[in-house]
């Protein structure tokens, strides 16, 4: 049999993504660590403890492994509570720390591409309202301006915000994040509020960094009618999408922000954005429910025959990753898939469903869309919010009590794919043989 190949475009960006919060540990003075020290909050009470220990210096290990295994970029964030540990202190020890890292991947050969904020603020921020008072946006600017001064010769690709709509819904309508409220009201003034935060960090970036690419990461939820013949389904469904996946960007396109019933004109952020980010993980199937008024009218669930990750958060449905893509395209910029992944401790599922996912963003590259990179997300297993430590998503695995790190099948698949720049029928049929017919079918 001739085999096939499926080719990614030259210069194109293979890594793993990865947050401060997630990988550091001893993270002691951000809403987050406030969050977990409450009882009921996260998955069994654990906590991020030492997380990966990335802060005193396991990511030369897990980076050093991600380089081995052909990747050439790193996206992780830097965390504003230790650059900014109080209102008028700056840490320039941490910041030293961070740009020993960021050295540190230049010379494995990682492209660094790093996030500004990833759901994590300062405590003195929380305690001041955090995106619920509108100072916010000015106190994160000042950091932003601070960091990005500090980090400009080494770095070209900033994320101001990771996943806003996710850290609205995870903060402000009961998704379990701090500060744990379901006001609909403050999610549009803290959505909104983000959308300002990201274009005054904008400009501020540019003016300190003319040529510098400045995103956010987009997380791209699919969502689909449950009965597609039933208006009411694609009513909710449509609405649904409209708040979640394109309120942000449409801001980003004209200055009109909308989301849920209400709209703001935002005027400046219009063309804030030099590439755009997506997060892609999962779909939904939407119901219409005439009476369930704290659930948006609505109930959602996954298609029914669609394969479940481990503890049933992911479907694996790589159909919305082309959705994804087929929207990003709209906005005609460069486009990096700054996250995509699947929480499997076993190693069972992840091979399928990375192969399933990166023949999606193939087929998206091979119409011209302009995709430039993929970042799995992870690396290593990390601490995954108010799941604790219940998912691992990560090429290797770890364990947080002993720090040993454990290596997954797939992370020799991905490696292989980085290393190639390509997907072969050789290596579907060596990590995912149950996929060679869908791949390479005839
Ligand atoms: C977040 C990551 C998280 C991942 C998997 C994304 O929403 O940006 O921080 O670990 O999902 O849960």
């Amino acid at each position: 049999m001739a085999d096939a190949t499926f080719k990614f475009p030259k210069g194109f960006l293979w890594g793993t993504a990865t947050a401060a919060h997630q990988v550091e540990g001893q993270n002691e003075n951000n809403n987050w660590y406030a969050w977990e020290n409450q009882a009921g909050r996260i998955h069994q009470g654990e906590k991020a403890g030492l997380a990966c220990d990335w802060w005193n210096g396991r990511w030369k290990e897990d980076l050093a492994n991600a380089a081995k295994d052909g990747q050439n970029a790193h996206r992780f964030s830097i965390e504003w509570s230790r650059i900014q540990p109080s209102a008028n202190t700056w840490d320039e020890k941490a910041i030293e720390k961070y740009r020993t890292m960021i050295q540190g991947m230049h010379k494995l050969g990682l492209e660094p591409m790093v996030t500004l904020h990833h759901f994590t603020e300062p405590l003195w921020i929380y305690e001041n309202g955090g995106w619920e008072n509108p100072d916010t946006i000015n106190h994160f600017t000042a950091f932003v301006r601070y960091a990005v001064d500090a980090l400009k010769d080494l770095v070209t690709f900033w994320v101001t915000i990771n996943e806003p709509a996710v850290y609205t819904v995870g903060g402000y309508l009961g998704g379990g994040f701090p500060p744990g409220k379901n006001d609909l009201g403050k999610a549009f003034i803290v959505l909104s509020n983000l959308v300002k935060g990201h274009a005054a960090a904008y400009s501020a970036i540019h003016n300190l960094q003319p040529n510098a690419q400045v995103g956010i990461a987009k997380q791209y939820r699919a969502m689909a009618p449950s009965r597609p013949w039933f208006p009411p389904d694609r009513w909710i469904t449509r609405f649904s999408s409209a708040s979640f996946n394109d309120a942000f960007m449409g801001a980003i396109l004209d200055g009109n922000f909308r989301f849920s019933l209400r709209k703001e004109s935002i005027p400046q952020a219009i063309g804030t954005q030099d590439f755009l980010g997506i997060n892609y993980y999962s779909q939904d199937q939407i119901r219409f429910k005439p009476f369930a008024f704290n659930a948006v009218f609505q109930e959602r669930h996954f298609l029914p025959d669609a394969q479940l990750s481990e503890t049933g958060f992911i479907a694996n449905v790589p159909e919305g990753m082309y959705a994804a893509l087929k929207w990003a395209h709209q906005f005609n910029l460069p486009i990096y898939i700054t996250e995509n992944g699947v929480e499997d401790a076993q190693g069972t599922i992840r091979p399928a469903y990375l192969l399933a996912h990166l023949r999606k963003v193939w087929a998206a590259t091979n119409s011209n869309w302009q995709v430039r990179g993929y970042f799995h997300w992870s690396q290593v297993d990390n601490f995954e919010w108010e799941r604790g430590w219940s998912q691992r998503f990560g090429l290797w695995g770890i364990d947080p009590e002993s720090q040993q790190r454990q290596r997954r099948p797939s992370a020799t698949l991905y490696g292989a794919i980085c290393k190639e720049n390509a997907i072969t029928a050789d290596m579907v049929r060596k990590h995912a043989p149950e996929m060679l017919k869908e791949l390479f079918p005839g």
